[in-house]
């Protein structure tokens, strides 16, 4: 069975005096051992986090191990200061950063290959939602930005409609089932049963509120957060909706 697994992205977010917070989240998770927690801070506040003992990860890396890319870092640097996971693909890269799927297909395969595990990004904008596209644009960017090869356990999906990060809106429960539920049957369409072992993440609004509805919708195995995870008194009540 796949394990829970709660992730805050702090994105341009913290500073040293904030690790106060995931101090406080790291301990809760140690109480809720069941399941999977972890932070994603800016690069700058990864090794401090690491040392606190918590599981901590990167919002974005390079598709080179090295190289003369100023002001990037690599997936080997991210696990040298004690990151065991990244972030790919996020909407704010795709968008502000014009990155493609090509793009975040390179930096999840060089993030596997440095042995982070990697939650793939996804999700559609308002516009094509309201066209009645979310589930073939959602699945084209997973068939596109998937890596070749993987180990399953290594690699989670997240699924994060533009239109409801930051904004309070969420899906109806029914979409995000129906949305999870593609995303399931295209990966057992390119890997077969090991299909089952990928986490799919559901992120965008996620809150102490709303987290065991969404939780608990088909294929969900987990949320990213993103504003309810800079205070541990917004983010435990996410971890102990998915125990
Ligand atoms: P919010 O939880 O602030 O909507 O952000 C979601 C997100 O983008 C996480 O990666």
């Amino acid at each position: 069975a796949r394990r829970k697994y709660v992730v805050g992205n702090w994105k341009m977010n913290g500073l040293r005096a904030g690790l106060g917070e995931a101090e406080a989240i790291f301990a809760a998770a140690r109480d809720h051992a069941p399941v999977d927690v972890a932070l994603c801070p800016p690069f700058t506040l990864i090794g401090a986090m690491a040392a606190l003992g918590g599981t901590v990860g990167g919002q974005d890396c390079h598709a080179q191990d090295a190289g003369a890319f100023t002001g990037s870092v690599a997936a080997p640097m991210l696990a040298d200061v004690g990151a065991s996971l990244v972030i790919v693909g996020h909407s704010e890269r795709r968008d502000g950063f014009g990155e493609t799927n090509d793009d975040v297909k390179a930096k999840a395969e060089a993030a596997l290959a440095a042995g982070l595990a990697v939650i793939l990004c996804v999700g559609e904008s308002r516009a094509v939602r309201e066209s009645g596209g979310a589930i073939d644009h959602v699945l084209k960017q997973v068939r596109e930005s998937l890596p070749d090869d993987f180990e399953r356990a290594a690699l989670a999906i997240a699924y994060e409609p533009i239109w409801a990060i930051g904004t309070g809106l969420v899906p109806t429960i029914e979409d995000v089932a129906a949305m999870h539920g593609s995303i399931r049957a295209a990966l057992s369409e390119r890997i077969g049963a090991g299909a089952a072992e990928v986490r799919l993440l559901y992120g965008g609004s996620v809150t102490g509120d709303n987290a065991a509805d969404l939780l608990g919708a088909g294929d969900v195995d987990g949320a990213l957060v993103g504003g309810a995870s800079l205070s541990a008194a917004k983010f435990v009540p996410i971890i102990e909706a998915a125990a």
